[in-house]
């Protein structure tokens, strides 16, 4: 099977469906798309019109490995019960959408301790990830990114993932997102040969690799185990090309498509795309 490389596109003026041609038309064969305003709670469920119309452009283009990214307001530990429940529901709306839509996952950064301890922001995030499984349909799974570890942001060590994943008992629709220049700022030591190693196989004995469903693709403005998460163009950064070609073509990762985040969508996204695609092996 070939190996899926594809980028968030931008929904203005035009919303997914053009956001899924354009992919198509820049080379990917995957797409990432915000279904409603990143910076906004309010959002609505998509008429008939949009709906027939993405399926439309998904038939069109071949593209059926979309991914939703949630709203960075969300918080699902959120120590203020409004923005908790805001969160709950706004996360449970979006994986209603992507269901009509025919998007299969919905990435969320999850949530941020802001003053609490871990053990209770871990408490509240469990809580609120439960209902939001329960109440949403199943064929959406939940991919939950694997953060910088910027502020008080939960979920930079696969650990984090691991006590949500075992205290859902394994639910299947609860999966994992990486991304590149997240986990280089969080420690993980993904641009020597060896700390890739050791990411890989520190993440498969601890959650397994079969959970790991997407890898955002962008390498990083700030250092090493810096905490702060700056998206840098492909080898532009202080990931550097290489480790991209590692990600690319290791077949322990090939089922995880790579989705670029990288800035400056318009004028860099096809050259990014193109960076990654020349490093294919075969
Ligand atoms: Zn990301
Ligand atoms: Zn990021």
């Amino acid at each position: 099977m070939a190996r899926l490389i594809g980028a968030h596109m931008p929904t203005s003026g035009g919303g997914v469906p053009k956001a899924i041609r354009d992919g198509a038309e820049i080379g990917c064969t995957a797409v990432q798309v915000f279904t409603s305003s990143p910076r906004q709670w309010a959002s609505k469920m998509p008429d008939a019109t949009l709906i027939a119309e993405t399926k439309k452009a998904i038939k069109d283009t071949g593209i059926d490995f979309l991914v939703s990214h949630d709203t960075y307001l969300v918080n699902l530990c959120a120590p203020t019960d409004d923005i908790r429940e805001k969160s709950i529901k706004t996360l449970t709306d979006e994986l209603a959408r992507c269901s009509q839509l025919g998007i299969p996952y919905v990435v969320s950064h999850m949530g941020s301790l802001q003053g609490q301890t871990f053990e209770d922001g871990m408490q509240k995030l469990v809580a609120a990830t439960a209902q939001i499984l329960d109440s949403t349909p199943k064929d959406v799974c939940l991919a939950m990114e694997t953060t910088a570890g910027q502020g008080s942001a939960l979920g930079y060590k696969f650990e984090h993932w691991a006590m949500v994943i075992d205290a859902l008992e394994a639910d299947p629709r609860l999966v994992i997102c990486w991304d590149t220049c997240h986990l280089f700022a969080a420690g993980y030591a993904v641009h020597e040969r060896e700390g890739f190693e050791a990411t890989v196989e520190g993440f498969h004995s601890l959650i397994g690799l079969e959970r790991l469903r997407i890898i955002h693709c962008n390498d990083s403005m700030k250092p090493f185990a810096s905490r702060l998460d700056r998206h840098e163009h492909i080898g532009d950064g202080q990931i550097g090309s290489e480790p991209f070609s590692w990600f690319v073509n290791d077949p322990r990762l090939a089922h995880a498509p790579l989705i670029l985040e990288t800035n400056e969508p318009e004028s860099m996204h096809r050259i990014n795309l193109d960076r990654l695609k020349s490093m294919l092996e075969n």
